[in-house]
């Protein structure tokens, strides 16, 4: 199996997708396209939660028109989601799109799909072939019967078969299920069929709570194995929450340089202080930092103090008190009161101090 390291690197705007362990993150706007105030709105949204490239449907002329004063806005890459129909593609590729994800054995005749792909090679924009589980190639479901990971392969090896035969090789590759299993088998059996990077996503994987689980099992296991270049997590919620459980993914997998973590224990019957409001506190205040800190919030002052001693800054409850901790030494002891400020504070000092180095 290739490696992430070791897929093609893929420039996708000023980013490099593939070729290195970074692993980006998508996601995708709700809104209409054509609608530039509120789509602006969203990516902004986004981009300020760690999104670091966007997708948008272009289902219309309207849409694809669009793009011209969206990028105009943004400062992320930007990606038209395009279906079958080629001239969309080459409008959005006209106003500026940075990366096409269509399929070409979708846009029909051979011409179509020649003036796409020339499009792309004059501009440098690549193409992600997205293979779905669930609208594979008719000739795939009557000679498998049925989505099946080889099928799913198939399928991506069909598409890029069409673009490197037009000598196109700006390609990624994505081929999510909503099936976990059938998304790993999909995924680890297409790093060795080829080499392009793989956007890895559990599609259509449910609500907030069900579809992080869900898309950290898949995912996970994936990443794990060091496949993926691209992430995106599906999830029927605001897609803020998508970047955010993204982030916290790659965190679990120290492939996010860029991020604070926070370790907080589960509480149990030796608690004297109110814990879970301030873990909830503490991990709202570092959820848009952009430095690697670790931030530790326990209860008390059994196993508090030796797992506060691993974190850049932490504390430890008692009655009515807390101790914070700094580079695992106590710095004092703080009323009940006051342990959230004092953190907060003592985290300020911490983020200022790394952003100075
Ligand atoms: Fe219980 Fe203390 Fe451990 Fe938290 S740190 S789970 S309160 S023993």
């Amino acid at each position: 199996m290739f490696h992430r390291a070791e897929t093609i690197p893929v420039k996708v705007g000023n980013l490099t997708i593939g070729g290195s362990n970074e692993v980006i993150i998508q996601s995708m706007c709700t809104t209409k396209t054509a609608d530039v105030k509120a789509t602006v709105a969203e990516i902004h949204r986004l981009e300020e939660a760690g999104c670091q490239i966007v997708r948008v449907t272009v289902n219309n002329k309207e849409a694809a028109e669009a793009i011209k004063e969206i990028k105009k806005q943004i400062s992320i890459p930007l990606v038209a989601d395009i279906h079958f129909d080629y001239r969309l593609a080459l409008l959005a590729i006209e106003n500026g799109i940075d990366k096409v994800r269509i399929n070409p054995g979708n846009i029909g005749r051979r011409e179509k799909v020649e003036a796409v792909v020339k499009a792309c090679k004059e501009r440098g924009i690549p193409i992600r072939i997205g293979v779905n589980a669930g609208s594979l190639e008719n000739h795939l479901l009557e000679k498998y019967g049925y989505p099946t990971p080889e099928a799913m392969v198939e399928s991506a090896l069909y598409h890029i078969g069409i673009l490197e035969e037009l000598d196109f090789h700006d390609i990624i590759v994505s081929l999510k299920a909503s099936d976990v299993p059938m998304a790993i088998a999909a995924y680890t059996q297409a790093a060795s069929a080829f080499r392009y990077p793989l956007h890895m996503g559990i599609t259509e994987a449910g609500t907030l709570f069900s579809g992080t689980v869900k898309s950290a099992a898949g995912l996970g296991a994936l990443l794990s194995m060091g496949l993926g270049s691209t992430i995106r997590i599906s999830l029927s919620a605001d897609p803020v929450e998508e970047v955010k459980v993204c982030r916290e993914l790659l965190k679990s997998f120290g492939l996010i340089t860029n991020a604070a973590t926070l370790v907080s224990c589960p509480t149990c019957g030796r608690l004297d202080i109110d814990l879970f409001s301030i873990a909830n506190e503490v991990e709202a205040y570092i959820s848009k930092l952009k430095v690697p800190i670790k931030v530790s919030v326990l209860g008390c002052a059994v196993n508090g103090p030796g797992e506060a001693r691993e974190a850049d800054i932490g504390i430890a409850g008692a009655r009515g008190e807390g101790m914070l901790f700094r580079y695992g030494e106590m710095i004092r002891k703080v009323p009940e009161a006051e342990l959230l400020s004092e953190l907060k504070k003592e985290i300020d000092i911490i983020v200022e101090h790394f952003e100075r180095t």
